[in-house]
């Protein structure tokens, strides 16, 4: 441990220029320097260790102000360089700048990069280890800018009671470049924390902390250097209604932590012995910055108009307060074995004084005591041992705390020494307990944090949730849409095929028509063919006929040339000769006759007997006919008497009805009779008296009622008379009806005969005419033989008379033998060529079927195309009928499978989102050796990137 050396804090001002908007307003330029010092405003000069006018660059500044302290932490000391002035006078341009423009980049790039060219610089036997932590405090809060979960870290303390903060990540670097990509992250994740950047930063101080341990390889000395780089919030207050959406609370928290570090610096200006670090944390983090080992810069940053004249007044005076300020700075340097050592023997040493002392001390005491007057010079010398304490002391590094200077600070109290030493210990522990109950604020606003990101993360999930489930809506949507829109098109393929089918129907329907009719056309070309062929045997039949009569002809001619032959020769040899030749032919001829008269009559008989079948036939029809019109008058008496019969019934009837009202006149005459024979009977007894006059009363009316009976009974009589006659009429008629019925019946039987008869009649008639039609055939047949023979006859006849003329000729001329029998043949030629022309036709007939057949064959593997064509667009409609089919499952089945999908991705999304805050952090991999010197040519120091936290900390405050 080195001495501490007592020094005051540097306070640099600095003013920028007018910016563009002052210069716009026509705002005044109101600084006026003097000298490197001192700058008046408004003709009161205020003095600095160094004033800066707005035209200083980056470079300038940081040479003349931050240059050194690079130096200082490098060699052990601690050191803190802050800046401070209202919100846009150039704190953050100054400790910033443009971080990586090498012209505008502001202290604290600079410091980095000088940091290490520095370090490759020294010795090569040093070994570094470089670690850095960034942090803001806003609120009283202080952020992790490292580390985002962490929001409200706190303050303790360490061994040497001095003020750290607890828990703050510790980067270790080993190059410029991660320090800046250290800076960079910090400040990124300073943006994504707020809302508004600007308002932020005028209103929390952001801390950039490099802490610098090297070892002496050789001599295990240890040096550490700590550096604090502050940008402090807008010195201007915070007004008490609150900026812009800030409340009360919010407002008073600001200004806090400024108006603690104005106390803190007054309190320190004034020398006075409490100073109250505790009020913020910013000043607790600043303790050792203000009054404490430290060497401490401060940038007062200004604006030069007259329109900020007020705020840059106050923040000159601050300037100039903490100007007062002294700092105990000392090296923070670790003990070595050795210095131990030689520490030890110089405290036996001191042990040993204290310890003669005391002796010294008792052996007056006892000699006091035992009232020996002990002489001045023998008397314990007071400075003499203190004198030699110090001596002592001097050689040792006192690392006892200081007494609490808030003890001492309370004035007018004056305290024992064990009142003291209880309240001390009081204060201690309150202050412990301070800290921890800070612990744990950080740990519960820790929690807090770590609640309010889960909360974010789980809004975000239930937001992507949403916006997932809405997809998954729209894609729903637009599947069931598809599905429509595919059902539609299934629909209209089905109909397309129905219509196919319909078509198809149709055209094999054709086809089977065409087939039938090709079938029929075969049939008929068969049956066309078969008649072809009866007609080409009649044909040969014909020939065959016409060739065995030509070859009858031929015959006959040679044997009548023969027969001439014979003649002439006769003729030739013996003219007698020729009358008996003549007379042969005449004989045959005669038989010729013969046969042609039979012939004749053969035919005349045959023509008698159809006419007789005719005549016969025209009987039985004249039979039947009057059988029918019997019927018909038989039919017409049926009828006549069924309507007699009818008529007769109701006569009956009538009858009946008469009678029954006879028999009822009878009754009622009956009963008159009764009751007249009554009164008669009465009347007698009651006149017996008037018997005489009665007498003759009684005659008449016995003669009235003799008369009336007796024409009763005669009508009775002739009643029944009556009634016998209609019994008798009634009986009669039943029999003539019975008989009718009879004849009726038995006409009916005729009737049914007659029409057997007549069936049988026409069948025979039938048959008659089929045998007349064929008599008529054969007569026909035998007309055309007659015609033939005729004919023959005829040609034989010309022959005959040709070879008569002929052979008269030639008995004239005698030898004259010529005949021509060109004519005979010309029938049959006609014949042939009749025949040749049926067969013409036949043929002709047969080509038109064989074509039409051919035209059909052609047609029919059209007609099979066009339904193989059509089999085929069934078969490419049925197969994209399929595939749409198929389509529409996949596309279900996939949109399930994806919605499954989707939904199991939520469920571990949850469940890892939970997880991953609980992750933590990889720790970085071993010890990295670090040697790039990027000047060559200088001695090379090792910068140790370490993963512990050395938490080795310089000695004491003194
Ligand atoms: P503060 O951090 O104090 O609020 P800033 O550093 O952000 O202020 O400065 C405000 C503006 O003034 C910035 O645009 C900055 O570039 C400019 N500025 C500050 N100081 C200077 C200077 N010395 N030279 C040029 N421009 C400056
Ligand atoms: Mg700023």
């Amino acid at each position: 441990m080195a001495d501490a050396a007592v020094t005051t804090i540097k306070v640099m001002c600095r003013f920028r220029p007018l910016n563009r908007s002052e210069v716009a307003r026509g705002d005044k330029y109101i600084p006026k320097f003097q000298g490197d010092e001192c700058v008046s405003i408004a003709g009161k000069p205020y003095y600095f260790d160094q004033v800066f006018q707005s035209n200083t660059t980056q470079e300038q500044f940081y040479n003349a102000v931050a240059l050194k302290i690079v130096k200082d932490v490098l060699e052990g000391y601690n050191g803190t360089i802050f800046a401070y002035g209202q919100t846009s006078s150039g704190k953050t341009h100054t400790m910033e700048g443009k971080l990586h423009d090498p012209d505008m980049m502001g202290i604290i790039p600079r410091i980095v990069q000088d940091i290490f060219n520095y370090i490759y610089s020294m010795d090569e036997n040093l070994e570094f280890h470089i670690k850095v932590s960034y942090f803001e405090v806003y609120l009283d809060k202080i952020r992790d800018l490292l580390d985002v979960s962490k929001t409200n870290l706190s303050v303790h303390e360490d061994k040497n009671r001095v003020p750290y903060v607890k828990g703050c990540t510790e980067r270790f670097v080993c190059s410029p470049d991660e320090v800046m990509d250290a800076i960079d992250e910090g400040k990124n994740n300073r943006i994504v924390a707020v809302t508004n950047m600007n308002e932020h930063s005028s209103r929390s101080h952001s801390i950039f902390q490099i802490n610098i341990k090297q070892e002496h390889t050789q001599t295990e000395q240890k040096l550490t250097g700590k550096l604090y780089l502050v940008d402090l919030a807008g010195s201007e207050k915070v007004g008490k209604t609150g900026a812009e959406g800030t409340v009360l609370d919010e407002a008073k928290m600001i200004n806090k932590s400024l108006s603690s570090l104005g106390n803190v610096i007054s309190a320190l200006a004034e020398g006075s012995t409490y100073v109250p670090y505790r009020d913020s944390k910013m000043t607790r983090i600043l303790q050792d910055s203000l009054g404490g080992n430290c060497r401490t810069t401060m940038v007062i940053c200004c604006s030069p108009s007259n329109f900020n004249e007020a705020e840059t007044k106050s923040t000159l005076l601050f300037g100039q307060r903490a100007k007062t300020i002294k700092n105990n700075v000392c090296l923070n340097v670790e003990l070595t074995a050795e210095q131990w050592k030689k520490k030890w023997e110089k405290e036996k040493d001191k042990n040993k004084t204290l310890k003669s002392t005391a002796t010294w001390l008792e052996n007056e005491l006892n000699r006091w005591r035992n009232g020996e007057n002990v002489p001045v010079e023998e008397q314990f010398d007071k400075e003499k041992a203190k004198e030699e304490v110090q001596a002592l002391d001097s050689g040792l590094n006192n690392d006892k705390a200081a007494p609490s200077p808030a003890l001492a600070a309370l004035p007018g109290v004056k305290l024992t020494d064990a009142e003291k030493q209880k309240c001390e210990a009081e204060l201690t522990k309150l202050y412990k307990e301070l800290d921890d109950k800070d612990d744990e604020i950080n740990q519960q606003s820790q929690l807090a944090e770590k609640l309010n990101q889960q909360m974010l993360d789980q809004e975000e999930l239930l937001a992507s949730s949403r916006r997932d489930h809405d997809n998954l809506q729209k894609e729903l949507n637009r599947l069931l849409a598809e599905n429509e829109a595919s059902k539609d098109e299934v629909k209209e393929v089905l109909q397309a095929l129905e219509e196919l089918a319909v078509n198809y129907d149709q055209k094999s329907q054709e086809v089977e028509d065409k087939a039938k009719e090709f079938e029929a056309l075969s049939e008929e070309l068969n049956q066309k063919s078969s008649s072809l062929a009866s007609i080409d045997s009649e044909l040969q039949k014909l020939k065959e006929m016409t060739n065995h009569q030509k070859k009858r002809v031929t015959e006959m001619m040679s044997t009548l040339l023969k027969d001439l032959a014979e003649i002439g020769i006769a003729v030739g040899s013996n003219d007698i000769k020729q009358q008996e030749s003549t007379g042969l032919i005449d004989e045959e001829f005669t038989v010729a006759r013969l046969y042609i008269s039979k012939m004749k009559s053969e035919v005349k008989s045959m023509v008698k007997r159809s006419k007789q079948l005719e005549s016969t036939q025209a009987e039985s029809t004249h039979k039947v006919e009057e059988n029918e019109k019997e019927l018909a008058a038989c039919q017409l008496l049926v009828s006549q008497h069924e309507a007699k019969i009818k008529s007769l019934t109701e006569n009956l009837q009538n009858l009946e009805q008469k009678k029954r009202q006879l028999e009822e006149n009878v009754d009622s005459l009956n009963e008159e009779l009764v009751k007249i024979s009554t009164q008669e009977k009465v009347n007698a007894t009651e006149m017996e008296n008037e018997i005489q006059s009665a007498n003759e009363v009684k005659e008449a009316v016995e003669k009235r009622i003799q008369s009336h009976r007796e024409g009763h009974q005669k009508q009775i009589s002739s009643l029944r008379d009556e009634l016998d006659n209609k019994e008798k009429l009634i009986t009669e008629l039943e029999d003539q009806n019975q008989k009718i019925m009879l004849e009726q019946e038995r006409l009916r039987v005729e009737h049914e005969k007659l029409k057997t008869t007549d069936q049988e009649k026409s069948r025979k008639l039938h048959e008659l005419t089929v045998l007349q039609e064929r008599s008529d055939q054969a007569r026909q047949d035998l007309k055309g033989l007659e015609e033939t023979v005729s004919r023959e006859l005829q040609t034989l006849h010309n022959l005959r008379r040709l070879f008569v003329q002929d052979l008269r000729a030639k008995v004239k001329k005698s030898g004259e033998t010529d005949a021509d029998d060109t004519e005979g043949s010309t029938t049959q030629k006609q014949k042939i060529s009749f025949l040749e022309n049926n067969l013409e036709q036949l043929t002709k007939v047969h080509k038109q079927l064989v074509r039409d057949n051919a035209d059909l064959r052609c047609e029919i593997p059209k007609v099979e195309k066009r339904l193989r064509s059509t089999a085929e667009r069934v078969k490419a409609l049925e197969t994209a009928l399929k595939e749409a089919k198929e389509n529409a499952s996949r596309d279900r089945k996939r949109y399930q499978q994806e919605m499954d999908r989707i939904k199991d991705a939520v469920k571990p999304k949850n469940m890892g989102r939970r997880n991953s805050a609980q992750i933590a952090k990889p720790i970085r991999p071993g010890q990295l050796l670090m040697a790039a010197p990027t000047h060559p040519g200088i001695n090379r120091a090792n910068i140790i990137q370490n993963n512990q936290p050395t938490g080795i900390k310089g000695g004491g405050n003194n």
